[in-house]
């Protein structure tokens, strides 16, 4: 791995180090980069915890270790590289999934598909495929993990998806909301676009169920049915706007489900438990034309059946990354509805310190709490 480069005396960062796959992560000092031609530096403030950054360690996202992981980065903008022109220093933003804005993907419109995707989220390197945001001494550390590694308290983001949000933040909430709240809303609002009145069922009530049950709400779904395992998550569901919750387990799962959306089925359901019998169930409580959208992850070789006579009345199995949203618009239209108080994903969040991140993923993988966000710095 190519050393960094530069000639000012180095930016340090504390940051959260997985040095090794399946390990723990320690916090420890690194140096950084000085941003790019299209980078910004970020003095991160706060930073979301999610299955994925659990997938970074485990090796199912194999960015090289030792790495810094983080994704869902809220911070405020210290530098920007000579070719930025939407950012100015002083900035408060998120910073959001990666695409290179070249691919026919990302040309027709749709980034959260972009062929470059993998590359740019996890190859450890920046955009060049040859630098690095991170050494420890004169040791390479992998970075640009989706590619921001927001777990340290600098940063190199690409500008292109660091989105400015409003001063006010909070940005220990606002963290919440790049990756986990965005697919959930964004499945909803942009994808299975309920109607007041459609009958709505969430598979999983984690935060990405919860933000989708909250977005369908918005749309004027009625009822809202959110099937989970848990009761705890389920009384929070329907604290959240749920009309009706059934649990998992219950082996009539299925026809109370479609009993309560009417008796003719769900106009839509969220899949974001990455279960094969709740996709399943999903596809079996759609009423005729209904759809099923899986955004719940699932490992290489995970297989569903589907009994083939659910499908030919119009219903539609499909899944979607990110909900398709292009962020740099939809992030604050998600912001505007939180500050208004209609979008309340506060209630989804408890805080840790950036120390205590193996606290907070040990806690997030046992179910509590929905979105577990490391408090990094301040603003
Ligand atoms: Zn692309
Ligand atoms: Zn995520």
């Amino acid at each position: 791995m190519q050393s960094i480069k530069g000639g000012r005396q180095p930016m340090q960062a504390r940051a959260a180090v997985m040095s090794e796959r399946h390990g723990r992560w320690t916090i420890d000092t690194l140096e950084v980069a000085e941003p790019g031609p299209q980078e910004v530096l970020v003095r991160v403030v706060a930073s979301g915890i999610c299955q994925t950054d659990v997938h970074a360690r485990d090796g199912f996202f194999p960015i090289p270790c030792p790495a810094v992981s983080g994704h869902e980065g809220a911070g405020v903008v210290e530098q920007v590289g000579s070719a930025v022109t939407t950012l100015t220093p002083g900035d408060h933003v998120l910073m959001a999934n990666p695409s290179c804005g070249a691919c026919a993907e990302c040309r027709a419109g749709y980034e959260t598909y972009c062929s470059n995707a993998s590359r740019l989220k996890q190859s450890g390197y920046r955009a060049d495929g040859t630098s690095l945001s991170f050494r420890r001494g004169t040791e390479p550390i992998s970075g640009s993990f989706f590619p921001q590694s927001s777990c340290a308290s600098s940063t190199l983001a690409t500008a292109r998806k660091t989105i400015r949000v409003p001063d006010e933040g909070p940005l220990d909430i606002l963290a919440a909301f790049p990756c986990g709240v965005n697919t959930g809303a964004s499945a909803v609002l942009n994808v299975l676009k309920p109607q007041p009145g459609d009958s709505y069922v969430a598979f999983g009530t984690g935060t990405v169920g919860c933000a989708g049950l909250l977005a369908a709400k918005l749309a004027g779904g009625d009822p809202i049915i959110a099937v989970d395992v848990f009761d705890e998550r389920l009384a929070l569901a329907r604290s959240l706007g749920a009309t009706h919750t059934v649990n998992a387990t219950d082996p009539q799962l299925v026809d109370a489900v479609r009993r309560l959306a009417g008796g003719r089925g769900a106009r839509g359901c969220l899949e974001a438990a990455g279960v094969p019998a709740a996709l399943r169930a999903a596809v079996e409580v759609l009423a005729p034309r209904g759809t099923a959208c899986l955004v719940g992850s699932a490992g290489a070789g995970v297989e569903v059946s589907l009994e083939m006579r659910t499908l030919p009345q119009g219903r539609s199995v499909r899944g979607c990354i990110q909900g398709e949203s292009d962020v740099q618009t939809f992030l604050p239209r998600l912001i505007a509805l939180y500050r208004a108080g209609t979008l309340p994903i506060e209630r989804l969040v408890r805080h840790y310190p950036h120390a205590a991140i193996n606290d907070a993923v040990a806690d997030m993988l046992a179910g509590t709490p929905l979105k577990a966000v490391l408090q990094i710095g301040t603003a």
